[in-house]
């Protein structure tokens, strides 16, 4: 079931949209099941999970971070992780960086927008992404490369909200992208789209979409 879930949604979903399968509190086996769909991208939200079943599962996996991730965590995913989604100081993306050189492997990052109505003490706006981005330090980090922006949207029925909100990361990843990025084709990512709103994500200009529910079932 998992399977035909997984092979449905790449059927459904447009060819540069790319899919992570948000396996967070699933056992191993759910994993095994979609990789054996031919599916490679998956996407926990705890360090210490990721790190384990990244342990135990195939090394042609791509892991990627999805949820809150703290600085002093960061050093179990290191070796494992492809992706960090949630990307929202500096010092993280110094550890980041230190952690990436240490396995001698290059992480690519996001930078997690707040964009949400609900408050949330994750997440960045354009003037702290921007600072970030202006500081020296980060020309000197060898060992990450941004790919992009990451958002979550409002839990709510009304429609037109969530559609605001993911125009709004949109247009913080054109400004970004023209103001820091702008003949620099690594920054090409718009993380945004979860089970219940990855059409509207898609029709506002996502292109990696993160699925959990819809594939692999309600969690506890
Ligand atoms: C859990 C999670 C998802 C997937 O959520 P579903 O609603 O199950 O599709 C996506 N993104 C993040 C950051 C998550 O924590």
């Amino acid at each position: 079931m998992i399977k035909d879930a997984i092979v449905q949604f790449k059927k459904d979903i447009p060819d540069d949209v790319q899919l992570v399968a948000v396996s967070k509190t699933k056992p191993s086996s759910a994993i095994l099941e979609a990789y054996d769909s031919g599916h490679r991208i998956f996407g926990e939200n705890r360090a210490q999970e990721l790190a384990d079943k990244a342990e135990k599962l195939a090394d042609d996996i791509h892991w990627h971070m999805v949820g809150h991730i703290q600085t002093k965590k960061v050093k179990y995913i290191a070796p494992y992780v492809t992706m960090i989604h949630s990307i929202d100081k500096l010092k993280t993306l110094r550890e980041v960086n230190k952690r990436a050189e240490q396995n001698e492997r290059v992480i690519q990052v996001l930078l997690q927008f707040h964009i949400a109505q609900e408050e949330s003490k994750f997440g960045l706006n354009v003037q702290d992404a921007e600072n970030m981005l202006f500081s020296d330090e980060l020309k000197e980090m060898q060992n990450i490369i941004i790919k992009g922006v990451m958002g979550m949207a409002s839990q709510t029925d009304q429609q037109d909200q969530i559609r605001k909100e993911f125009q709004e990361l949109r247009k913080n990843f054109e400004s970004l992208k023209e103001k820091f990025f702008n003949n620099n084709e690594d920054f090409n990512v718009v993380s945004m789209g979860m089970s219940n709103d990855y059409k509207i994500a898609i029709e506002e200009g996502s292109n990696m979409i993160r699925i959990g529910s819809d594939i692999f079932g309600a969690r506890e």
